[in-house]
């Protein structure tokens, strides 16, 4: 059970000063861990500020600059109100020995200002400067207070990130409830570590964090974030660390097959494999041949031939007597798996099967039988294999293909469908070390790192969308000479409707324009209709495909040599790589047409330079991190690292690679997390809500 000195910490945010239901229900979607559970008071002490206002800035008027926060000892000129119904604003001038300045209201409560700023008296006003036309005016003043009560004026206050309907004030007043209830929590750091880098203990820790005396306070280096962020970082590894050891625990099964059933299907290929292909293969049957449990990440680039060597891992554990899944994100992708891995299977006497949502109940149950009864080898499908109640007579490998969002928790539901299940995941995704550090744990990598042989570079071109029709008239020529086009258009869910009108639109101009029928696929189609507009593309009955992103994993069709992205300003660099990965398939030259609208921003500019200079994925990705963080690359739209509230890779790396040691040897000693800074590190999971971790130290 949790341990009790937290209790103040759990508490809903409802229990603090000045927060009744409605902000209770902001906060809790704002800042909550837990979509379903109002935010706690814990919740509310990771929101830390992004800011701070120095109000002990006082240049002067003449020498504050545009922009700034500043402090300015004034004395009051005159008001020049507007006319009762007019809409301009109402403005008072000030002087000091510098300088004059304007203060500018709008909406004016006419007495209050009258009020406020007298005229001829001294005031001490704070605000932030603009200037306009070599003239300084500050709209809205923070603060205007009497000499007598300067006093009263905060020197230093912290900014936090804010949601519509939450105030500063209302903020900061829960924000100050919440320090009074802080514990002081038994130490889990290192002794000695925590005294080797200065950290402060975590209650003093937040207490600098929210009550910054300094901007470095809240620097990522600083002392008391350093020690949050560590803190976030050691209980996610401790979490992973843990499930990692149960999953070992629990034991896998040691498959040592002669190799004979995978050899034909390398054998069956038209193709031979590449270098990485085949260490990885390597990697992974060494791994089936321990009593312990794969889990295996095949990190490949896009079109680096992931599937085969999924095949051929599949192929392994059969011959050994168990079954394989292999689940795709979607259902394309899966027909699409089960279309290209058919005529090896049957070549090799290998029985596949599909399971989609889109089985009738007869056909679903069918299969079930012949799962139960061990006569489907290999079964392919979308993620309801795992969500639903489908059992397996023996199942030994799940591969799972380009879902690098998969999270502790389903790898914990995978291997409750069978005895000692190996993992596989594969994407194309490439995660830098650090991130994948921080979302999969101390997990075995392969990668591949060549491509198959004979593949052309892919020459990538950005084009302002003033030209269009200049690349119409290319596809046209190109689809003349007989090759296929890839045109895709954003989507983003925000603005679904008019995107969706864009694409339509698309689709249709195309069409006309070409003289042909065109294939179209967005999200909003049924699945039946999108597979009919694919099957037409690939068997080459169209000759151009307008598409949303639905197309962005996996797809495949090795003849299309040309992919038009519009709007690539709206992409970010790893989907843009991810969609580019689509041509450069067969052995023909490829090209990526980068449509943009411009102007473009700066860090849209940058990606579209990046796109055009390599075509190296994990270049892309370290580039990606540096642009924009770790959510862009695992496509979560937070800002930060995916699942962390505090730590981010960017900033944080080293700390995550103490953590992951930390962690590995807290567990060697102490598995159950029993001795002294044992029990104080279940304090920590539970205070980092590492949910799948606390569930193992109840069950153990
Ligand atoms: P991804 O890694 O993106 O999933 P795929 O597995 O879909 O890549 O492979 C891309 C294409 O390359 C497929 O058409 C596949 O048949 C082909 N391919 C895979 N391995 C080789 C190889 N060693 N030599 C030539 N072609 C290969
Ligand atoms: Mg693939």
């Amino acid at each position: 059970m949790r341990p009790p000195v937290l209790d103040p910490l759990f508490a809903p945010v409802s229990s603090l000063n000045g927060v009744g239901p409605k902000i209770a229900k902001l906060l809790s979607d704002f800042i909550g861990f837990h979509p379903d559970r109002e935010a706690t008071v814990a919740d509310l002490l990771f929101h830390l500020p992004s800011g701070l206002i120095d109000r002990r800035h006082r240049p002067g008027i003449a020498y504050s600059e545009s922009g700034q926060i500043v402090t300015l000892d004034v004395t009051i000129d005159r008001h020049q109100a507007p006319p009762r119904e007019s809409r301009a604003p109402y403005r008072i001038t000030a002087f000091d020995d510098s300088g004059s300045i304007t203060f500018v209201f709008f909406h004016p409560r006419r007495d209050w200002l009258m009020q406020m700023f007298p005229e001829g008296e001294r005031r001490i006003v704070s605000g932030k400067v603009e200037w306009f036309n070599e003239r300084p005016q500050m709209v809205h003043p923070d603060y205007v207070v009497s000499p007598e009560e300067a006093e009263t004026m905060p020197a230093l206050e912290p900014v936090y990130p804010l949601t519509a309907g939450l105030s500063p004030k209302t903020l900061q007043k829960a924000i100050n409830s919440a320090l009074e209830r802080v514990p002081h929590l038994p130490e889990w750091l290192d002794a000695a570590w925590q005294s080797q880098n200065l950290w402060p203990e975590l209650d003093d820790a937040l207490e600098t964090l929210h009550r910054p005396q300094e901007q470095e306070d809240l620097s990522p280096a600083s002392p008391a974030l350093s020690r949050l962020a560590y803190d976030e970082l050691l209980a996610s590894q401790l979490a992973l660390a843990m499930v990692r050891a149960t999953m070992r625990k629990l034991g896998g099964i040691a498959r040592k097959p002669s190799g004979t059933l995978q050899r034909s299907v390398i054998d069956a290929l038209p193709f031979a494999l590449t270098g990485g292909q085949q260490s990885a293969i390597a990697d992974i049957n060494a791994d089936l041949a321990e009593p312990v449990r794969m889990l295996r990440l095949l990190q490949g680039d896009v079109g680096a031939g992931k599937t085969v060597v999924a095949l051929a891992a599949l192929a392994q554990v059969v011959e050994a007597g168990g079954q394989g899944a292999l689940m795709a994100p979607t259902e394309i992708l899966a027909r699409q798996h089960f279309a290209s891995m058919t005529p090896i299977c049957e070549k090799v006497g290998l029985r596949l099967a599909l399971m989609t949502g889109k089985d009738t109940t007869r056909e679903r149950r069918l299969t079930q039988e012949k799962l139960d009864a061990g006569e489907i080898d290999i079964l392919v499908g979308t993620h309801a294999l795992f969500q639903g109640t489908v059992t397996f007579k023996d199942l030994a490998l799940v591969v799972v293909d380009e879902q690098h969002r998969f999270g502790v928790h389903q790898r914990l539901a995978l291997s409750a469908k069978g005895r000692g299940v190996d993992v596989l995941v594969m994407t194309a995704t490439p995660i830098p070390r650090t991130l994948l550090l921080s979302s999969f744990g101390d997990m075995d990598v392969s990668r591949l790192t060549d491509k198959p042989a004979g593949r052309k570079p892919i020459a990538t071109v950005s084009v302002s969308l003033d030209r269009l029709e200049e690349i119409i008239s290319r596809v046209r020529a190109a689809i003349g000479s007989g090759q296929k086009v890839y045109w895709v258009c954003p989507l983003v869910e925000e603005s679904e409707k008019i995107d969706l009108a864009a694409v339509e639109d698309r689709h249709q101009v195309l069409e006309q324009v070409l003289g042909q029928r065109v294939s179209l696929v967005h999200g909003r189609m049924k699945a039946d209709e999108k597979e009919a507009a694919m099957q037409s593309f690939k068997s080459s009955e169209t000759r151009v495909l307008v598409a949303t992103t639905v197309i962005e994993v996996g797809v495949d069709v090795p003849d299309a040599t040309i992919i038009v992205i519009e709007h690539a300003e709206r992409f970010g660099l790893a989907q843009l790589h991810q969609l580019r990965g689509r041509v450069g398939r067969g052995d023909k030259p490829s090209t990526c047409v980068l449509l943009y609208k411009g102007p473009l921003g700066e860090t849209a500019g940058a990606r579209l330079n990046i796109m055009r200079q390599t075509n190296d994925g994990f270049l892309i990705a370290e580039e990606d991190l540096k642009l924009r963080g770790g959510g862009e690359i695992l496509g979560t739209r937070q800002s930060g690292t995916p699942g962390f509230r505090i730590a981010n890779v960017e900033d944080h790396a080293d700390l995550m690679e103490v953590a992951r040691d930390d962690a590995r040897l807290v567990l060697e000693k102490d598995p159950e997390l029993k001795s002294e800074r044992g029990q104080a590190l279940r304090c920590l999971l539970y205070l980092f809500s590492r949910d799948e971790a606390i569930r193992l130290l109840r069950a153990g």
